[in-house]
């Protein structure tokens, strides 16, 4: 089975990776893929998609509602601390 390592802050909301094995959670009705920089969510600086926590540029990807490619009840998580 396929691992995935989740802050236990994100755990009740967690549900699954994508196909590039980002985390995905939810948010209010929809998904959102966490940056594998932070496991923070993304958001636009100017025309730059950033990661919120870090600033650092991430790929465009994160500013679309993610797929599921894997989910939770499919994987082995490990609970990592915030
Ligand atoms: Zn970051």
């Amino acid at each position: 089975m396929r691992k995935a390592l989740v802050p236990q802050g994100i755990e009740s909301r967690f549900v699954g990776i994508t196909e590039h094995g980002h985390l995905i959670i939810r948010s209010g009705t929809t998904l959102v893929a966490l940056t594998p920089c932070c496991q923070a969510v993304a958001t636009f600086h100017d025309y730059t998609l950033c990661c919120k926590r870090c600033w650092q540029e991430v790929s465009l990807e994160f500013a679309d509602e993610p797929q599921v490619a894997i989910p939770r009840d499919q994987l082995t998580i490990t609970l990592i601390a915030d």
